[in-house]
C-alpha cells in the first residue's frame, strides 16, 4: 500500500504488538488526540500483529503460536485490562514445555530444571 501525506511525526515500522502498542499509547496524548501531531504504523504484510497474529487459512483461524499473555509488570497488566476488559480475559492455568534433544525443559526456564536437564 503506498501512502502520501506532507508530514508524519511519527513513524511506526512494524505492526506488531510492540508497535501496535507504542501507538495506542500515542495517540492517548493531547497533541494526538487534536491532531497536532501525527503517527503512522507502517506494516509490510497485509495483516497486523506479527508473530502473535491470528492467520486465516480457507476459513480457519490458526494462532502462528499458542498466545497467552503472562506478565509480572503491573502497567503491562493494566494495559491488557484497558484493551480487552477483564471480561474478555479467559484465566487458564498454564504449564509449557519446551522439547530438545528428546527432554523436555519448563517454560518458562527455570534454572534447576534446564540444569538437571542439561547436565
Ligand atoms: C510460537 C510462539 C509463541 C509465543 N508465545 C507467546 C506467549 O504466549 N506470550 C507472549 O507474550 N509472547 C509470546 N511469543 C512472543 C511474541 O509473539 C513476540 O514477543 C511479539 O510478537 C513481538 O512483537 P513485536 O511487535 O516486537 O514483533 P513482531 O511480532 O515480530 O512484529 C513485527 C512486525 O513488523 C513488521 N515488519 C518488519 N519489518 C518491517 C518493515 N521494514 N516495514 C514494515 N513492517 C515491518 C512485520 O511484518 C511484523 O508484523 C511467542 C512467539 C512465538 C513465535
Amino acid at each position: 500500500m503506498t501512502f502520501s501525506s506532507d508530514k508524519v511525526d511519527v513513524a511506526i515500522i512494524g505492526g506488531g504488538p510492540a508497535g501496535l502498542t507504542a501507538a495506542f499509547e500515542l495517540i492517548k496524548r493531547p497533541e494526538f488526540q487534536d491532531g497536532t501531531k501525527t503517527a503512522v504504523v507502517f506494516e509490510s504484510t497485509d495483516v497486523v500483529g506479527g508473530i502473535s497474529q491470528t492467520a486465516e487459512r480457507d476459513g480457519w483461524r490458526f494462532d502462528i503460536g499458542g498466545h497467552r499473555f503472562f506478565t509480572k509488570v503491573k502497567p503491562v497488566d493494566e494495559l491488557w485490562d484497558e484493551i480487552l476488559g477483564t471480561e474478555d480475559f479467559m484465566l487458564r492455568p498454564r504449564m509449557s514445555r519446551i522439547y530438545y534433544r528428546g527432554k523436555k525443559f519448563d517454560y518458562p526456564l527455570k534454572a534447576m530444571n534446564a540444569l538437571k536437564g542439561w547436565g
